[in-house]
């Protein structure tokens, strides 16, 4: 069906479409070929979220951490947690996306937000790289300076998208979806 995602499809789509929670971590997966536990887990539930199948997520992934390690070494360590991730192993429960307020408690290493775990400096070089003036970085700098990280990024899928964001801004999918259909 048209919803689903392929591995191919990930780098523009990160560019359009993902929350910069997310776009951060894809950025850093194909730079350094591996992300740690929690980051693993916040990006790989939320792209089997936006549609993409196991058999999928296993190329996905494979195709990055077996620039760093062997196939054998990937299989043994990184495969079973993939699968788990979608009710294949273990308790086979089905495990869905984190939404925002887990993300803004988490942000140990590479996960988290940028809205709030980002220093400003490291914030403003993000926004820049990004596409995104002063006049908009000072706009968020304003929310994120009264913790508000969620509203600071309503904010900036709206300087994104050129239009307002309808409702308010809880979860990364949301993001997506909305972000979908603006450009869909
Ligand atoms: Fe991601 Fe939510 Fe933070 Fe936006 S507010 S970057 S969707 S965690």
């Amino acid at each position: 069906d048209d919803n689903t995602v392929t591995p191919e499809m990930i780098d523009d789509l990160s560019r359009q479409s993902f929350p910069p929670c997310m776009r951060e971590l894809h950025e850093r997966l194909r730079a350094n070929h591996k992300l740690f536990h929690g980051g693993r887990q916040q990006y790989g539930l939320f792209l089997k979220a936006v549609g993409m199948s196991l058999d999928n997520a296993i190329i996905f992934w494979r195709e990055e951490f077996t620039k760093v390690m062997d196939n054998d070494k990937f299989h043994k360590q990184y495969l079973y947690n993939i699968r788990h991730n979608y009710g294949q192993e273990g308790k086979r429960a089905s495990y869905s996306a984190m939404p925002c307020s887990k993300i803004l408690m988490s942000g140990s290493n590479d996960s988290g937000c940028p809205f709030k775990h980002y220093d400003r400096d490291h914030l403003g070089k993000m926004l820049s790289a990004h596409g995104i003036d002063k006049t908009g970085s000072s706009e968020i700098f304003e929310l994120t300076e009264r913790s508000q990280p969620q509203l600071a990024c309503q904010k900036y899928w709206e300087l994104v998208h050129r239009t307002p964001f309808e409702g308010a801004m809880q979860h990364p999918n949301q993001y997506y979806e909305e972000s979908r259909k603006t450009f869909g």
